[in-house]
């Protein structure tokens, strides 16, 4: 369909270091790396793709404890097999199986991380992207 485009999820800069870590991929989580990156969000913004092409489904990052529900996100998929999740976000209702647009489709509304991570932790969206063949992509080399 649309060739590979890749824009910026909600205009901000990515998140630098707080009491939880900082943003870029790659950025130590305890005995792990961080396998995203992490785009500073205002609560209740409205959140671009990050990929173009469709919306597979969606995609949620925890499964139980405050707000499991309420964090919530989406998987992209593009023509070449790329794949981008984000996360931390309230999709845009019936969104799945719809086609966006890079930095400009809206794909749905930031959530706050405060209830889950208490104080020190920066509103942020995750976003993570794979090839097709699951590389790692660092998401700051693509987005620009
Ligand atoms: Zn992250």
């Amino acid at each position: 369909m649309w060739p590979i485009a890749y824009g910026k999820p909600t205009g901000l800069a990515i998140r630098r270091a707080d009491s939880y870590g900082a943003g870029h991929h790659g950025a130590p989580r305890g005995t792990r790396v961080h396998d995203g990156a992490d785009y500073n969000s205002t609560p209740g913004q409205q959140v671009k793709a990050p990929l173009s092409e469709v919306i597979s489904k969606i995609s949620r990052p925890y499964s139980s404890g405050v707000d499991a529900m309420a964090l919530s996100g989406v998987e992209i998929v593009a023509s070449d097999g790329t794949k981008c999740w984000v996360w931390y976000i309230q999709p845009s209702v019936d969104i799945v199986g719809t086609v966006v647009k890079a930095g400009s489709s809206i794909i749905g509304i930031a959530k706050t991380l405060k209830n889950r991570y208490k104080n020190g932790i920066t509103d942020h969206v995750h976003v993570r992207i794979h090839t097709r063949t699951g590389t790692k992509v660092n998401p700051a080399i693509v987005i620009k």
